[in-house]
């Protein structure tokens, strides 16, 4: 069931390859989304014709710089900063930013080549980029954070704005962060442009329901599927790794549709707390203190810490990895397979190696990707810009459930798109296929760009 590269897109494959050496994760991004898109040049051969595949894998711009900042020592650190600002066929350039020391060329091209066909299935108007840095926040003194996202936005700041790019955040770049963004865009340019970045905090320009946005998104993505199969959350065992903000406000969705995450990690190992994860407890220990996992149990006797476990051999109903991409690999597919796993969706990028993908569709349980699944977060920064334009600021409960219908509308179109092109029930071709043709067909519009 898992397709394979149709015979007209691999040389385009390889010219990616060869042009963008080095970049695996780029490469692994673009092959499972071109892998989608044989049938495709079938039925619209105007695409092939105007060679928007090839347009489409070299990114519009792409801004590599220099960060210099200075700890709390006194001595003088230097990062890289990015900004890959990939398709603005539908919109300004839109997609977070990630601080974190992975952090490479290869791995926000990779986010921010997802993000093109995300963004397009939100049906809001933004094109798709992404950025970040080497940066690693882990031990930094809120001092530190400061001047470094400061020196951060000295440079991006000429790149970015409403009708431009608008960034927000990622791993590593919480409302902390974009507040100290924010300040420094506001002062340099001295124009309080409130769109320019999302994920704001709610006093000065933010939405409602932003934090929570990808996770609570993804739950609503499972839960539309579980729904297509005709069964609920109801009572089902759930594993959710991570425990940052898309991992927190999974488990919370998951509780309140009545599913029980057992088990949640950081990258330093795994809690599991079969009576179910004391969740306003991970979010004091997180996102209060910024402490590790492990402390977790010194609240609760009677839950385990498992030192660099793997919580994908945790037997499990419903498995959402929402950590960093390539947490599951073919093994661990097999295994939530094989533990009775019927429901996967990722509000990670790209967590799943592509041999992991193989193993979940060709075992037919229900599996959502990334761009398709964690949608929620990036379209509910649509919203913000939204309010921002008009100067207003909505409810929770109206912007809870614009997003609820926002990512019910994306698993149709996905599921409707997947029947279409002969692969029901598979949602990787579903959502390439539907985010592609929407992005294509802007681009043969608007002529040779
Ligand atoms: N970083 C998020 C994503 O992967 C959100 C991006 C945004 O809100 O612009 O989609």
């Amino acid at each position: 069931m898992s397709p394979m590269i149709d015979e007209k897109v691999e040389p385009m494959f390889q010219e990616v390859v060869r042009r963008n050496p080095g970049e695996v994760e780029f490469h692994q991004a673009v092959r499972e989304v071109l892998e989608s898109l044989g049938p495709v040049l079938v039925k619209y051969p105007e695409f092939a014709d105007h060679k928007i595949i090839e347009r489409i894998c070299e990114p519009e711009r792409q801004i590599i710089f220099r960060v210099p900042w200075q700890d709390d020592k006194g001595e003088v650190q230097i990062n890289r900063g990015f900004r890959v600002q990939f398709n603005s066929a539908l919109g300004p350039y839109k997609g977070g930013l990630r601080f974190h020391p992975s952090v490479y060329l290869g791995i926000i091209k990779f986010l921010g080549f997802e993000q093109i066909f995300k963004n397009a299935l939100t049906g809001l108007p933004i094109g798709g980029g992404k950025g970040g840095s080497d940066f690693d926040p882990k031990g930094k003194s809120d001092n530190e954070i400061m001047h470094f996202c400061q020196s951060f936005m000295t440079e991006l700041y000429r790149h970015i704005g409403e009708y431009t790019d608008v960034p927000a955040g990622d791993i590593g770049v919480g409302g902390r962060e974009i507040g100290y963004m924010f300040g420094q865009y506001k002062r340099i340019t001295n124009r309080y442009e409130s769109a320019v970045l999302t994920g704001k905090g709610l006093d000065w320009g933010g939405s409602l329901v932003r934090p929570e946005a990808t996770g609570y998104g993804a739950t609503f993505f499972v839960d539309a599927m579980l729904k297509a199969r005709k069964d609920t959350f109801g009572g089902k065992t759930c594993l959710v790794s991570g425990s940052g903000n898309v991992a927190i406000y999974t488990i919370e969705k998951i509780h309140e549709l009545g599913g029980k995450v057992i088990a949640c990690s950081d990258s330093n190992g795994v809690i599991v707390h079969e009576k179910g994860i004391d969740l306003a407890l991970v979010q004091q220990l997180k996102e209060v203190e910024r402490r590790r996992i492990r402390d977790y149990v010194k609240y609760h006797k009677d839950a385990k810490y498992i030192e660099k476990g793997n919580i994908w051999d945790i037997p499990c109903q419903v498995a959402m990895p929402s950590a960093t991409q390539n947490e599951i690999n073919g093994k661990d597919a097999e295994n939530l397979v094989k533990n009775g796993c019927i429901a996967v969706g990722e509000g990670a990028n790209m967590p799943t190696t592509p041999e992991g993908v193989k193993v979940f569709l060709d075992s037919g349980i229900a599996y959502g990707p990334g761009k398709a699944a964690n949608a929620g977060g990036v379209a509910t920064s649509a919203l913000e810009m939204q309010q921002n334009a008009s100067r207003a600021s909505w409810t929770f409960e109206y912007t809870e459930d614009r997003l609820r219908n926002i990512m019910n509308d994306i698993h149709e179109t996905c599921y409707e798109t997947a029947l279409e092109f002969g692969t029901p029930g598979n949602y990787v071709n579903g959502a390439n296929i539907a985010g592609f043709i929407k992005v294509a067909k802007a681009m043969v519009a608007m002529g040779l760009i």
